[in-house]
């Protein structure tokens, strides 16, 4: 067995309580006035985000981690994981928000030339801005490196060309932070050559393509960029070595409960149908199912810690991807199986039937966003020196 994995026992202290108590009146207030529906995550796709995040971001909720120069509250990563589990479960429109929040703004503090980092990241904190990151491409996924969408070298500046997919939110945001080469991989090093801008998403050149998605929502795009000019000051971090900073990025986007939340809604339904005099098979069932998110809850909270601590936990927060997306995509079917103990005549399953409807139609993507399932297998197998 290796030493190398760690998953301190991390409790959520006093004030993260305070925090959830505060988080859950204002989420009340928030479906008592009608801006989303936790009931249906669908219907909530067309709720006014951005005016939800500009609400969110006078509670102060947004960059609440980051220095207090650039207008965030440097306050935990515990308490950020409180907030984002009340509003995962809430199924609130988080979307304006979320990516720069989670990722972005991160980035840019610790990459970004100074004056960027004094104009962007006050406008994330106040609500204003919505992100989305360029990483895919038509032909590498998950292959990173294999990047071709090129930025070339101009007077005060630089020029891309190419294509990156699968952009989530990329019709609706004002900044893009992608990854454009810059030079070949080099023999040595596959990953050299891989330089990462920020891009504006008004600039003459860039176009969307809708990517519908089989759950009938419309999320991600495929994004062209031509002869698009990019100003010196939006390179991001140094040139051709950008495939670190893109890792790192990464450790932030794989680590959240965003990761096995997001069918969380069909338990929840399900638990308050059968009530507390069920079946004993449906009590073993929703049991089972529970003690899996239980741990994987102490596990997510527990990399939450270590961010706090400053740390990168690569392997860790891969080990929690993995196995929440599977969860959570293994829990429509895993609820629907339970459910059907229920008697259903008096319509009582109408609302979970049709939560569930949506929940196995988004369920597929869980194991391929943010990192495929073997991608995250291989990143732990090196971690544990097996390759
Ligand atoms: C809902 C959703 C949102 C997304 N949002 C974004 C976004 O905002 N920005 C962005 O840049 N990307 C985004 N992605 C893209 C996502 O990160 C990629 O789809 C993912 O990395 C896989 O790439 P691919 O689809 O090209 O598949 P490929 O990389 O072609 O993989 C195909 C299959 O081969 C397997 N495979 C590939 N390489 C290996 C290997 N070395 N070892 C073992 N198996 C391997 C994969 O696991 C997969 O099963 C999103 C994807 C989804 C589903």
């Amino acid at each position: 067995m290796t030493n190398e994995l760690v998953f301190d026992p991390i409790r959520l202290p006093p004030v993260c309580q305070d925090l959830r108590r505060e988080a859950r009146a204002f989420l009340a207030q928030e479906i008592e006035r009608g801006s989303f529906d936790p009931r249906y995550p669908r219907k909530n796709e067309g709720a006014d985000a951005r005016s939800f995040a500009r609400r969110v971001a006078e509670k102060g909720w947004i960059g609440m981690t980051w220095p207090k120069q650039y207008g965030g509250r440097e306050r935990s990563f515990l308490e950020r994981y409180v907030l984002t589990e009340e509003f995962r479960i809430a199924n609130a429109p988080v979307r304006h928000y979320f990516t720069a929040d989670r990722q972005s703004g991160p980035t840019l503090i610790k990459y970004a030339a100074e004056h960027i980092k004094q104009s962007i990241l006050p406008r994330i904190v106040r609500g204003e801005l919505q992100f989305c990151i360029g990483l895919s491409e038509p032909n590498s996924g998950s292959d990173l490196f294999a990047a071709r969408a090129k930025a070339m070298k101009v007077n005060g500046g630089w020029v891309l060309n190419g294509t990156k997919t699968w952009t989530t939110n990329g019709h609706s945001a004002d900044y893009m932070i992608g990854l454009f080469r810059t030079s070949p991989a080099t023999k040595e090093n596959r990953r050299h050559g891989l330089t990462s801008f920020l891009i504006d998403m008004k600039t003459t050149g860039i176009t969307c393509g809708d990517i519908q998605q089989m759950n009938g929502g419309h999320d991600f795009n495929e994004v062209s960029f031509q002869e698009v000019f990019v100003a010196e000051d939006h390179l991001i971090g140094e040139i051709d070595n950008a495939w670190k900073q893109a890792t790192t990025e990464l450790a932030y986007e794989r680590s959240g409960p965003e990761r096995f939340l997001e069918t969380y809604y069909v338990l929840d339904e399900l638990v308050k149908i059968l009530g507390p005099d069920c079946d004993s098979r449906a009590k073993e069932g929703v049991g089972k199912l529970v003690a899996q998110l239980h741990t994987l809850r102490r596990m997510s909270v527990s990399i939450a810690g270590m961010l706090e601590a400053g740390q990168e936990p690569t392997v860790e927060s891969s080990i929690v991807k993995d196995l929440g997306t599977i969860w959570e995509q293994e829990l429509p079917n895993n609820v629907r199986s339970i459910a059907s103990l229920i008697d259903r005549s008096n319509g009582k399953t109408l609302l979970l039937d049709e939560m569930l409807e949506y929940a196995l139609a988004t369920a597929p993507k869980f194991t391929i966003q943010g990192g495929t399932t073997e991608i995250l297998r291989g990143i732990i197998a090196r971690g544990l020196g097996l390759r």
